[in-house]
């Protein structure tokens, strides 16, 4: 009768342990969340003119960078690679 006891609390004993593998997902998550939050941080400066900063980007050139529509028209070459516009391609 003591053995069966005791064969009865050790499992409950195996049953209780060992939350590990929830803890090593939520990191992985709130790392992935962190990666996205990066991301859409590039996204929102990507969408915004760089040269003037103010206007959303809406004129893209061939090596595919691009400004707004008003830096556009005056740029020559482009201002992140150096290439020369040959096309200006309206984005939006
Ligand atoms: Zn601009
Ligand atoms: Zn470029």
């Amino acid at each position: 009768m003591e053995d069966q006891t005791k064969i009865s609390r050790n499992k409950v004993d195996e049953a209780n342990q060992d939350p590990k593998p929830h803890i090593a997902v939520n990191k992985s998550l709130a790392t992935k969340y962190q990666i996205l939050e990066g991301e859409m941080r590039k996204l929102g400066e990507s969408i915004k003119c760089c040269i003037c900063t103010e206007r959303k980007k809406n004129v893209m050139f061939l090596c595919s960078h691009g400004t707004c529509q008003y830096c556009g028209d005056e740029m020559v070459t482009c201002h992140i690679c150096q290439k020369e516009i040959t096309k200006k391609i309206q984005a939006f």
